[in-house]
């Protein structure tokens, strides 16, 4: 059996990509050292995998940005605007990717959208009438001739042609099916290129297929495949696909003269019956992906044996990761605060390569490698030493009436008028201020030990002074401490409770140079000390009007972090939730009366095929939401937050999370989600947001008044809350204040005109 990978982290090992990408943004070394680093990059990652002994080796996996966006390049979906520019492929291609401003013109960057049902993003192409596809770029030529040269042969890949086209977007009147046939002219011009070049394989990624698909889609996949594969001569064609199973149209896939066809068998849940029911062409290779590409827990060998048993009709099979490894760290080597018997149960990239390798060693003599088999049953049956008798115990007591906050709602919006006594159209923030850099420099010294806790705590709590003086000047009505003391929102909860792990550099990209460093849920969650409540309580005593709470909710904590796979999500998340409920009841009872539980990224996990919303994620994830929640009094006002207004589709599961309050993004997607609000009669009350604050301009007192009567026309009054789209810490301190004084202005304008 040979092994294979679908793409590597090319961020590096250190993020060397990142970092010199930066620094040519910062035109501290030119394009060509850009270069340089790009190539000794590529050659360093070709030559682990040769060393790991992969047989068919990815190139044109590597991007200094999105390979979506390569793709789109090398075909010329560049739109006019961009072109216009005159600038140098490499700054073009960095226009599309940031924008651009300066002598030569002004223009924003592409879209930028999650890929899949991961954290990565990648750039929407932009589609027009004038478009004209067909093949000018030469990037995937030069990096597969790049490693001829090395010695290295690769298997060039590429974005397919049906998913490049299903995830753009269209301003003319051209859509996708328009755009088929010169899609089929460029890339059979790429197939002879690559064949020119004497490559053995392509590899066309299609993760697309893994979504709801449409019988017209069915079709229109087929016919577009039948026409470019009638040209691929003798060239090996492997479709690729990732992060789910091919439900709709593996019928169609596997009749195609594809020469491989590449299966998830982790995230795709149906893969195997599915080749079970149907059968899979024994004149074509599998490429089973079997060694997962998200986590970071090593592969349990017994379990992907017996999946290898079960394909034994198969004619022939490749191992392969079930989908790029860009979305995993690089490598355990620099975790030097980690247990090693905590270790051992990890595999970052280069470990999960040893693990194609030791599979394949297993499968070709079991006796001969009985120790590397060996060796991992032990580590699966021991006690991961992880587990909390009580967590376990009290998940598992919960009963109904846990999840169930009463009285309801409309009962508790009375109780609570009168308890608070607010204004009509009261004003807040979603809770951070500007992080400015004083602030970061006192988190990072007391990290590295150079102040005392007690210098530390005293520079927040003046902070919080200022803050708090601030928003009492300008007459918000709900206060904010600030979140001065957070460094994010999901690593500051992680750092006070147990059964979580941080690590050194285990960075994943999320979008260009832009990495992240998930936590990981190693064990039982378990709160150990209270986390907020000393710096809100403190907060509070500094004003008569409300201090809200600031928490980050249990699906987004679980969203931001490696979950374990032991137990289920849903178990994990309940964890979650009770010690975050365990928060709440804390700072209930010192004194907080409103609380806000941030559930920033909760839609983000939402399945990619609809029929699975409820039963694989919603029936628990809003459940959990509600267990934060249920125990508190009547009195207690609790707020969420979300970070984004695509939420049109599961509106009603976002009213059954039962806060009091919401507040969203809204200002950027023209509050169209306030029809959606109106048509299901939402319950809950409202904040959409009244300005964008992901960017500097402060918007002008009238221009919120407009925002503000908009929102009334759709919305009953009493609903309606009055805040920014999200919380200020990446702002400037000057603009930051223009725009609150503004956005208070407006509201007392609003509340005297009705
Ligand atoms: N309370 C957080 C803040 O204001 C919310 C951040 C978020 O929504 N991502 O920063
Ligand atoms: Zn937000």
């Amino acid at each position: 059996m040979k092994s294979s990978i679908i793409g590597f982290p090319r961020v590096g090992e250190l993020r060397e990509l990142k970092f010199a990408t930066e620094k040519y943004f910062r035109q501290e070394i030119t394009a060509t050292e850009l270069e340089v680093i790009g190539k000794e990059l590529r050659n360093k990652h070709w030559q682990l995998l040769i060393d790991q002994g992969v047989d068919f080796i990815p190139s044109g996996d590597f991007s200094f940005f999105d390979t979506t966006l390569d793709t789109a390049v090398l075909l010329n979906i560049v739109p006019k605007k961009y072109q216009a520019l005159q600038l140098s492929p490499l700054e073009t291609y960095f226009a599309l990717a940031r924008g651009y401003q300066g002598e030569s013109g002004d223009v924003k960057a592409l879209a930028m959208k999650k890929w899949f049902n991961t954290n990565y993003h990648y750039m929407v192409p932009e589609i027009d009438d004038e478009t004209e596809l067909k093949l000018v770029g030469d990037k995937l030529f030069k990096e597969c001739i790049e490693a001829k040269e090395a010695g290295v042969n690769t298997r060039p890949t590429i974005l397919g042609p049906f998913t490049l086209l299903k995830l753009a977007t269209y301003h003319g009147t051209k859509r996708a099916e328009d755009f088929y046939e010169a899609a089929i002219t460029a890339y059979t011009q790429i197939v002879d290129q690559l064949k020119e070049l004497g490559c053995q394989w392509v590899q066309i990624d299609e993760p697309a297929l893994v979504l709801d698909l449409s019988q017209d889609e069915v079709q229109q996949f087929k016919q577009l495949y039948q026409k470019l594969l009638a040209q691929k001569g003798n060239l090996n064609v492997l479709v690729q696909t990732y992060f789910g199973d091919v439900r709709d149209i593996y019928k169609e896939l596997v009749e195609l003269p594809f020469d491989g066809i590449g299966l998830d068998f982790i995230e795709g849940r149906k893969t195997l019956s599915l080749l079970e029911e149907h059968g899979f062409p024994k004149d074509k290779i599998l490429f089973a992906g079997v060694v997962n590409g998200k986590n970071i827990w090593k592969n349990n060998y017994q379990e992907t044996l017996t999946l290898l048993e079960k394909l034994q009709s198969v004619g022939e099979i490749v191992l392969n990761t079930s989908c790029s490894l860009l979305h995993v760290p690089f490598t355990l080597a620099n975790e030097s605060l980690l247990e090693k018997k905590v270790v051992n149960h990890f595999a970052f990239a280069v470990e999960k390569l040893a693990e194609l390798k030791d599979l394949k060693e297993i499968v070709a003599d079991k006796e001969a490698n009985r120790d590397l088999l060996d060796t991992n049953i032990t580590l699966f049956a021991q006690d991961r030493f992880s587990k909390n008798g009580q967590v376990a115990q009290r998940v598992e007591s919960l009963t109904e009436k846990d999840f169930i906050r009463l009285p309801t709602l409309g009962e508790r919006a009375s109780i609570q008028k009168d308890k608070l006594k607010l204004p009509i159209l009261p004003t807040t923030t979603i809770g951070s201020f500007p992080q400015t850099k004083d602030v970061k420099q006192n988190r990072a010294k007391f990290k590295k030990d150079e102040i005392t806790e007690a210098e530390y705590t005293a520079f927040n709590q003046e902070k919080i002074a200022e803050c708090v003086a601030f928003q009492e000047e300008i007459g918000l009505d709900v206060l904010v401490h600030g979140e001065f003391e957070r460094n994010d929102m999901v690593e500051y909860f992680g750092e006070s409770l147990d059964g979580y792990l941080f690590t050194e550099k285990a960075w994943v990209q999320s979008y260009g140079t832009r990495c992240v460093k998930p936590p990981i849920i190693w064990g039982d969650i378990s709160r150990f000390k209270p986390i907020t409540v000393a710096y809100s309580k403190y907060a509070q005593t500094l004003t008569d009007k409300p201090m809200k709470g600031m928490l980050t909710g249990p699906v987004t904590i679980l969203n931001w972090s490696f979950p374990r796979e032991d137990i289920s999500l849903r178990e994990s998340t309940l964890q979650l939730a009770l010690a975050i409920q365990e928060e709440v009841l804390d700072l209930e009872a010192n004194g907080i009366k409103i609380i806000q539980i941030d559930e920033a990224a909760l839609r983000e996990k939402l399945p990619l095929r609809q029929t699975d919303w409820h039963t694989e994620y919603l029936d628990w994830a809003i459940p959990a939401f509600r267990l934060v929640h249920s125990k508190v009094q009547a009195t207690t006002q609790i707020h969420t937050h979300m970070c984004y207004s695509e939420f049109a589709d599961i509106i009603q599961d976002i009213d059954n999370m039962d806060a009091d309050v919401i507040s969203f993004e809204a200002s950027r997607s023209n509050l169209e989600i306030l029809d959606v609000l109106k048509a299901i009669d939402f319950q809950t009350q409202v904040g959409p947001g009244v300005y964008d604050i992901h960017s500097p301009r402060v918007p002008s007192v009238e221009e919120l008044e407009v925002t503000i009567h908009n929102i009334l026309n759709k919305l009953p009054i009493e609903k309606v809350w009055i805040n920014p789209d999200c919380g200020l810490k990446t702002r400037g301190v000057s603009e930051t204040e223009a725009s609150l004084k503004n956005l208070v202005l407006a509201a007392k304008k609003v509340r005297g005109g009705v």
